[in-house]
């Protein structure tokens, strides 16, 4: 590919289609080259799984994806427009990429309703009114409606990890990042986190989902990505990838995890 930059204002056809479209992308931290020559093109609607074994790029591929990590390369581009470096367009840029991690990174001080509700008031300029309303409605589809005006602490890893998606999906994001959201949570915690996902999935949210969960990815994903230091070694249906990985890494990673 030709010159590309993350200040070009000519986007192909291609990328401009995509919902989020990253082409040639390149970061290094110090000597290591972290993300090399990644492309990767999301439609709307599609639900992708990254996997591939730990310190490949997955979370730094995600990162970029919010501007919480900048590229030294290559072009990002969101519906159709490169992401924005900095101000107001970034903030704006943050709610429309919902991010949620491992660590579920509520506000330890605001209840519940009050975590789901700053947000739509701070960034989405909503009265407080508004924002409360579909904030409860957020925690119900989530199922800790019953929850809202304890604090963090008081909850579960999982209803924690519930509420911090209902306090993404209360920005309206046109798409949603999940880095390893179940990773810290105790065993019988994880489903109940994989199934809100799962009907968000099905409700037709545009989703890039870094998960161990390799039965999440089977039936939820409509591509799997394989990453391995810093490339994206193949790209897959979840049927074609577990049943006839074709790198020999991939094969590797599978080995071990399946
Ligand atoms: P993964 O999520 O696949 O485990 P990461 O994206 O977190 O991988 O990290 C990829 C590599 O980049 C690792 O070697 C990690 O140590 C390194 N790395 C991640 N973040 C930083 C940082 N802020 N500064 C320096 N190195 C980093
Ligand atoms: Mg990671």
């Amino acid at each position: 590919m030709s010159d590309v930059s993350v200040t070009k204002d000519t986007i192909p056809a291609a990328e401009a289609d995509a919902l989020v479209a990253l082409s040639n992308v390149n970061k290094h931290f110090g000597a290591l080259h972290v993300l090399q020559d990644i492309d990767l093109t999301i439609a709307r609607g599609e639900v992708v799984v990254v996997i591939g074994p730990s310190g490949s790029g997955k979370s730094t591929l995600c990162r970029t994806i919010n501007r919480l990590e900048s590229v030294d390369s290559g072009s990002i581009t969101l519906d159709g427009k490169p992401l924005p470096a900095e101000g107001r367009e970034l903030a704006r840029l943050r709610a429309d990429v919902g991010m949620v991690f491992q660590s579920f990174n509520l506000f330890a001080h605001k209840t519940v309703l009050e975590n789901v509700m700053l947000g739509q008031i701070k960034v989405r300029k909503k009265d407080k009114a508004e924002a409360e309303q579909s904030a409860r409605a957020l925690l119900d589809r989530v199922g800790v409606a019953n929850q809202a005006d304890k604090y963090p602490a008081q909850l579960s890893g999982g209803q924690q990890q519930r509420v911090a998606i209902a306090r993404a999906l209360a920005m309206e994001p046109k798409v949603m990042l999940f880095d390893e959201p179940t990773s810290a949570l105790d065993p019988e915690m994880i489903n109940e986190v994989l199934e809100v996902m799962q009907q968000l999935a099905r409700d037709g949210m545009t989703m890039v989902v870094v998960t161990h969960e390799m039965g999440f990815a089977r039936s939820a994903a409509n591509r799997v990505v394989f990453m391995a230091d810093g490339q994206i070694v193949e790209q897959a249906t979840p049927e074609q990838f577990f049943t006839n990985p074709r790198s020999d890494r991939a094969k590797d990673f599978l080995s071990k995890i399946l």
